[in-house]
């Protein structure tokens, strides 16, 4: 059983005078340890997609199992439950609070836990991704991209979830601020994460296991990266 199982997997929006199909009968499987890219062009339904694996986004049908569980059957206080579990998410415009210092930021998912040691954890994953802690005690506006990059995946790292899914995380990245972040996704799947990213650029996908190439909501290829980075 893969840790991640779509099936047939179909999205809509809106409402019948204006419905845009987004994604048709999509199924894939991810497994753990893996390091897979979504691309596509601009509007092929990538980030709902990568919504959808993050269960939060329900489809209009099709499935989706973590772990064997049927995510969109729970009810909603179940799912975010697996949610805080099993998933941890870099936005595209990465969502760090401009009021916290990147410790604070980092401290977020692990607020509703009762024990001690958030910030020595907190602590302990940015020096993983590169930011001590005086860097640490800064606020967003006061680290470069590339920081601010590396402190939303520490962010998303921080509760240990077994699934990392990042939506276009350098893309608004110099070439090696953007290769650091690559270097640290990379990382994270060779510990057994599962770890999914979204790019429109090829170069991004140098050292991905895998790239799901999506055109006009269907999977139009999905194989090693020199098979599949067909140009956007
Ligand atoms: P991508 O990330 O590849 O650019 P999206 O998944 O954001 O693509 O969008 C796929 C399609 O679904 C696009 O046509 C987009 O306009 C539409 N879409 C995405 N989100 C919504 C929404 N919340 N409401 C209506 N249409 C949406
Ligand atoms: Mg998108």
């Amino acid at each position: 059983m893969a840790l991640i199982e779509v099936d047939g997997v179909r999205k809509e929006y809106g409402d019948a005078a204006c419905r845009v199909v987004a994604l048709h009968e999509v199924s894939l499987e991810v497994e753990a340890g893996e390091y897979a890219a979504i691309m596509g062009p601009s509007g092929s339904g990538k980030t709902t997609l990568l919504s959808i694996l993050g269960a939060m986004n329900p489809p209009t049908s099709g499935s989706l199992r973590i772990d064997g569980i049927d995510v969109y059957d729970l009810s909603q206080e179940r799912q975010a439950d697996l949610r805080r579990e099993y998933i941890g998410f870099v936005f595209q415009q990465l969502e760090l609070v401009p009021y916290l210092s990147a410790l604070e930021n980092v401290m977020l998912p692990l607020a509703i836990l009762k024990e001690g040691g958030k910030r020595e954890r907190a602590l302990e994953v940015l020096a993983r991704v590169g930011i001590d802690e005086q860097k640490g005690r800064r606020l967003p506006s006061e680290l470069s991209g590339g920081e601010q990059g590396r402190v939303a995946i520490a962010r998303a790292i921080v509760n240990d979830p077994p699934i990392i899914l990042a939506d276009e995380p350098v893309g608004s990245l110099d070439t090696s601020t953007g290769r650091q972040i690559l270097d640290q996704l990379r990382t994270l799947a060779d510990g057994g994460h599962a770890v999914v990213m979204v790019t429109h650029n090829p170069d991004s996908t140098a050292d991905v296991d895998r790239v799901i190439q999506i055109l006009d909501g269907s999977v139009s290829c999905d194989d090693g990266p020199k098979f599949c980075a067909i140009p956007n």
